[in-house]
């Protein structure tokens, strides 16, 4: 797991983007790692991790970009946004709210990153699905409408975790070659 040790022919930064306690720091610890945590403290201070794959027989590094509390709206700073090539999108499909601020995450990451950014909203926590808030569909339309990628993810049972990132990063080697 984590990091293959040959060489690396594509580096690709990807940034995650969305409110506080949505599982963005989950979703990439499970696809760094291959770990979880019920009780994920507040990030502290680590930029980034990173994990290589192979795509079409090349080498793919994923840089991943986590914010560190800043969810803040309009905290994130444009250092954060630089270089991405791509951006998950992600809400909590139990609260409401952090899907209804997705339209201002989409606006802040369009006024930022590059016009070009492979973009992919993510809607967390599939498995607890008798507390649903946001139903499939609503996410899945406004996803068209923007022209984004969409899964529905679960970090703690490890859901399309991968396929979301193998989204992303496939979508970007294709716009590279
Ligand atoms: P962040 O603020 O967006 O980075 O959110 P965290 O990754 O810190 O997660 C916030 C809380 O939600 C933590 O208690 C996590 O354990 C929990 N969490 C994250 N992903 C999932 C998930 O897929 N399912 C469930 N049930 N809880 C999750
Ligand atoms: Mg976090």
């Amino acid at each position: 797991y984590g990091d293959a040790s040959q060489k690396v022919d594509y580096v690709f930064k990807v940034v995650l983007i969305g409110d506080s306690a949505v599982g963005k720091s989950q979703i990439l610890s499970r696809f760094a790692r291959n770990e979880f945590s019920l009780d994920s403290k507040a990030t502290i201070g680590v930029e980034f991790q990173t994990r290589t794959m192979v795509i079409q027989h090349k080498s793919v590094k994923a840089q991943i970009w986590d914010t560190a509390g800043q969810e803040r709206y309009r905290a994130v700073t444009s250092a954060y946004y630089r270089g991405a090539v791509g951006a998950m999108l992600v809400y909590d499909i139990t609260k409401r709210q952090t899907f209804d601020h997705i339209p201002r995450w989409l606006e802040e990451l369009r006024a930022h990153a590059d016009k070009n950014i492979v973009i992919i909203l993510i809607g967390n926590k599939t498995d607890l699905e008798e507390q649903r808030a946001v139903p499939t569909e609503d996410a899945k339309e406004f996803a068209e409408k923007e022209g984004l990628f969409f899964l529905e993810t679960s970090a703690l049972e490890a859901t399309n975790v991968e396929e979301a990132f193998v989204t992303v990063l496939t979508e970007i080697f294709n716009i590279v070659n």
